[in-house]
């Protein structure tokens, strides 16, 4: 099929030849449903707040992942506001 036969049966394509519905059961763990924590625990290294089991164990001690695996960000070094 090529893109332009794809484009065409978007266009033209009834939903049968375009989408397959059927029910599925999904397994999510109950900490990852939105709403309050389930569980709160506290970083070792840092005293960060950690929820619903998103900690590693390092050395036998919990901690937030930032500190066991290194942050996924930066922080930014703020200018000194210039004196008057
Ligand atoms: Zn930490």
């Amino acid at each position: 099929m090529s893109g332009e036969d794809i484009i065409q049966l978007y266009r033209t394509g009834s939903e049968e030849e375009l989408v397959k519905l059927e029910e599925v059961t999904v397994n999510v763990d109950p900490s990852d449903l939105p709403g309050k924590p389930k569980r709160t625990d506290e970083c070792s290294i840092c005293g960060e707040r950690v929820f619903d089991n998103k900690c590693e164990l390092v050395d036998g001690k919990l901690t937030c992942r930032a500190c066991a695996n290194g942050a996924y960000y930066a922080v930014k070094k703020q200018e000194s506001p210039a004196r008057a």
